[in-house]
């Protein structure tokens, strides 16, 4: 029985009416790459770096990261690996990467705009990444995007990676996680190959609520229609230019978002592997058409109680 469950998990989830999602893991640890595997991701749709940095007492130099990059790919034996840049600040300092205090850190230097600051970090991570791959499916995406110009940095630092280092099959992306980018998702969907929303800090920047906020942070749903909308709008830019998109934040692992999502269009669905069987068991009952009528009527509403009351 357990064999048939486990079976189960590693087959695709396709609804009803035939309409495939991937199901994706989150993942922090390289350690973790052949469990996740396991229990049924289909794909890395995040590896968090930073998290794989904080394993090492110092900066890890590019050949300790290729070692480490390597493992994940091996695991993957094939299949995509999405890898975040490091996302260091706001809320996650590096113990080796002092930085200077701010009165906002998540209005301040982190995600892209510290790895922007650093240069040579940046480049040596794109460096180690796409000699791991060594012509693997690998999709580099930068976090917290908000302004075009950052996109551009970004990605011309990677083009100066990729000019010098010999490869083949390099997606190149970005996460949807300040509200500009959202709002600008027309004009980053002809630039990326895919995006992929970073639910939690997406809620946090629109709702103007602190993620971690001891009294408020209840109210930071991500089912807010004002967040939905952001999604909404982020599919139709990236499928407009034949563009696939990804969620990656606590969102797609909500049993009561995962019909939502769908209904917009959402290509991937990435979260800790924990979810993953429970998520295909769920998407295997749904029926697509059904969950388009849904995220419309989801998008009309007005608050995100009434969007969990629709969703049953
Ligand atoms: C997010 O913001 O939704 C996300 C996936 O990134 P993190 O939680 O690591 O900030
Ligand atoms: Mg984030």
């Amino acid at each position: 029985r357990k064999r048939i469950a486990h079976q189960h998990a590693l087959s695709p989830a396709k609804t009803l009416d035939n309409h495939q999602v991937e199901v994706a893991a989150n993942l922090g640890n390289v350690k973790d790459a052949a469990d996740v595997v396991a229990q049924g991701a289909e794909a890395v749709g995040l590896l968090r770096t930073e998290l794989v940095f904080m394993a090492h007492s110092q900066i890890p130099d590019i050949a300790t990261q290729i070692a480490d990059y390597e493992q994940v790919f091996d695991a993957l034996d094939g299949r995509p690996l999405v890898v975040r840049t490091l996302d260091i600040g706001g809320d996650k300092p590096l113990p080796y990467l002092p930085m200077p205090s701010e009165d906002n850190p998540f209005l301040g230097v982190r995600g892209v705009r510290l790895t922007l600051q650093y240069p040579n970090l940046l480049k040596d991570q794109l460096t180690a990444l796409v000699r791991a791959a060594k012509g693997r499916d690998v999709r580099i995406m930068f976090p917290m995007i908000g302004r075009f110009e950052e996109w551009q940095a970004a990605k011309a630092i990677l083009d100066d990676v990729l000019a010098n280092e010999p490869h083949e099959n390099v997606q190149v992306g970005m996460m949807i996680e300040v509200p500009s980018a959202a709002v600008m998702a027309h004009a980053f969907a002809a630039d990326v190959d895919f995006f992929s929303v970073g639910t939690n800090d997406l809620t946090q920047y629109v709702l103007a609520i602190d993620r971690g906020h001891p009294v408020l942070s209840k109210d930071a749903d991500g089912l807010h229609p004002s967040v939905l909308n952001l999604i909404h709008q982020t599919v139709q830019a990236a499928h407009a230019h034949g563009k696939w998109v990804g969620v990656c934040g606590e969102l797609a692992a909500d049993e009561k978002a995962v019909p939502i999502l769908l209904g917009l269009g959402v290509d991937e669905l990435s979260m800790s592997a924990a979810s993953i069987a429970l998520t295909k068991a769920q998407i295997r009952e749904l029926d697509f058409t059904e969950c388009q009528a849904l995220a419309e009527r989801a998008l009309r509403c007005r608050t995100a109680k009434e969007v969990r009351a629709l969703a049953g």
